[in-house]
This record gives C-alpha cells, structure tokens and sequence, in this order.
C-alpha cells in the first residue's frame, strides 16, 4: 500500500522535488483535516511518523537515499520541513501534544525487570589489610607507602641485615639484573619486606613516629599450600622518648584483641630479628579451639601470628644520619609485622594460599 503512495523519483531537479513534496504535504494536511478522536490521531501518527513503515520512514528511503549526490541537499532540506509539518500537525490535532495512546505507547513498563549489576565487593587481601590498618588508625597511627623495588640499603644495610646475612642472598630476595657494576647499597631489588617503609619515614620525619605500613612483598620462594613469590605485609613503627617493651606488648594485645575477638590471649617468645633487639615472637590462644587444642593449632592451643621487638639501636643510628633526633640515647621505638594472607586464612578459613591470586569468582563471590 505504501508502496504505491510513494513513488519513486525518476527526477530529482526543483521542479520535480516541489511537485513531489507538494502531493504529500497536501495529503498530510488531508489526513490531519479528518481526525476527530484519540484513535485516528494515533492512527495518524502511526501512518505517518512509524519507525518502521511510516510515510516519513518511506520518502527517507525512497527519495533521500536515493537521491543523487547532488540533489541529496534540496531533498534533505524539504524533508526537514515536512517532516517539521508533519509533526505540527500532529500536535494541533491532539491538542496539547500527543495523544494518551502515543504516551502509553511510548511508556516504560516499570514492571519489567532492570539490568542486574553485580556490587563489586572487597577482595579478602584487601578486606584484611584496611582491618588491620583500621585497628592501628583508631590508636593514632597513620599510614605509610613506599616503593615496591627498593634499593639494598633501604632494603637490608639500613634494617641492620650484615653484608654476609643469608636472607641477602639471591635465593630468598628477587634482585634486578645487571647491576653489577653500582655500588651494593643501590643495587636494586623487589623488596621482602615493608620494614624499608621504616628508615624512608624516619628519614623524612622526626620523633614522634607512629606508623602503620601495609604493603605488597616478593620472596623467591617457591608456591605451595601456604608460600606465595608475593604476598602482603603490615609493619608497624613507634618512636617516642620513654618507649618500653610493655608498651609493645599493651599495643600488641589491644590489636589482637580487637582483630580475633576479646577471648584472644597473647604471649611473646624471645625470637631474632636483625632490626630489632629483643625481639620476640607473638603468639594468639588458637581462635579455633579456644585454647584448648585442636588440628588447627596442631594440639597446642596457641597459634604463631607475628613478629615484633624493640627497634634496633643500629637502626636509630642509619635514621640519624639524616635525622639527628633519632639519637638511640634519647629515644626508643618498637616494631612489629604481620603477614596479611596468614591471617585472611585465619579468618576465613581458607587453606591454599592460591586462591587469593586465581581470581576465581566462586572464591571471590563468597566475600561480598
Ligand atoms: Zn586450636
């Protein structure tokens, strides 16, 4: 039917285009004249202005894509303008603009269901670290960052590790290569711990120094159950006058408290650590059996949880050489670190190490 109301051109010069666009501006107004009720107004619209078959849809086709490169101007511009009639004519019949079927048919159905977007959630790792972080934040620490590839001073000579110290060697620490010919203490490495985070606050800061360092570090160890060649730490440093180690103990057992629950018991085992003197090893009462014995705690009722000691008066002496005030003599510090897998794994009861990196949505899901 439509067909044969719009021809095709065979010209497309003025005289053809006026004589064209003539005929169905007069049977626009023709069609407009006669409507009387809602539903011939839609029925107008639909004739006319319908997306697929309309009148408009059919002249755009037949006369504007047809129309040579020259005459596509001249037919564009009288199409704009029927186009413009069209829809005025519309709008006069309807009275103050389009019919009630036009908008019921042009409404969303809100009872439709929407686009489902899944929340993004924490990943445990970072879940873990921001609580950690937020218990030290709440006793007045705040938060340090450093870089990932350090230098071996940052990283070793200045955390007091001795030149011949096994950890320095190159089957526990990813260096870069051929760096051979600088000096040792520039060469650089992906740092194995946050402690650099240390020296590089207390060089720019003097005492009083509390801080929190969450961080990413690299080991060449080799994957299993329970080692990853990455994984995450939180140091933490605190230097003031009058630092003791109940102090380091008091801060220690608030912390584990406030992570694992107020049930938490704490205990401290001498240890060694080349940054710190004493140092000691932390222990929690097993949050699985209360204490009591279980697998988890292999039937000792206290699990391993981090390493902590008293700031190493050798370390004070590396800060002083840009910080005098970090004379051992007059201040005193203590320091600690945690590995953040180990006690997502806690938490959460995850045994493989593995799935924090797979980036498998079964694992991660359960955490949203
Ligand atoms: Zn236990």
């Amino acid at each position: 039917m439509m067909n044969e109301e719009i021809p095709n051109l065979t010209a497309f010069d003025q005289a053809a285009l006026d004589q064209a666009f003539a005929a169905v501006e007069h049977q626009a107004r023709n069609d407009a004249a006669a409507l009387d009720n809602v539903e011939a107004l839609e029925a107008f619209r639909l004739r006319w202005l319908g997306r697929k078959q309309g009148l408009l849809n059919e002249i755009s086709s037949r006369w504007l894509k047809a129309a040579p490169s020259e005459a596509k101007k001249p037919v564009g511009e009288r199409f704009k303008i029927l186009k413009e009639l069209v829809e005025r004519l519309l709008d006069e019949s309807s009275g103050t603009g389009p019919s009630d079927a036009a908008l019921a048919a042009e409404a969303i159905d809100i009872t439709l269901p929407g686009t489902r977007r899944l929340t993004g959630a924490e990943h445990p790792i970072t879940r873990t670290l921001n609580e950690i972080t937020s218990v030290f934040a709440a006793l007045g620490y705040s938060v340090g960052v450093g870089p990932e590839v350090e230098t071996d001073f940052y990283n070793f000579e200045s955390m007091n590790f001795p030149p011949g110290h096994p950890a320095r060697d190159t089957q526990d620490t990813l260096v870069i290569s051929n760096q051979d010919r600088r000096p040792l203490r520039d060469r650089l490495l992906l740092r194995t711990h946050t402690s650099p985070v240390q020296m590089r606050t207390m060089e720019t800061q003097p005492p009083p120094v509390r801080i929190i360092i969450p961080g990413k570090v690299h080991r060449n160890d080799a994957q299993d159950a329970t080692h990853s060649p990455i994984f995450h730490q939180v140091e933490g440093l605190c230097v003031d006058t009058n630092i003791t180690f109940s102090d380091l103990k008091g801060t220690l057992d608030h912390a584990m408290k406030a992570l694992f629950g107020s049930a938490v018991k704490t205990r401290f085992f001498p240890s060694f650590f080349p940054f710190t003197e004493p140092s000691a090893d932390v222990q929690i009462s097993c949050i699985f059996c209360g204490g009591k014995g279980c697998r988890k705690c292999k039937d000792s009722g206290w699990i391993e949880l981090l390493g902590c000691g008293m700031v190493d008066p050798a370390v004070f002496r590396f800060a002083a050489e840009k910080q005098p005030a970090y004379d051992p003599k007059k201040i005193s510090g203590f320091a600690f670190g945690m590995g953040v897998e180990r006690i997502a794994m806690m938490k959460y009861g995850i045994s493989e190490i593995g799935q924090f990196y797979a980036g498998d949505m079964r694992f991660l899901s359960q955490f949203s």
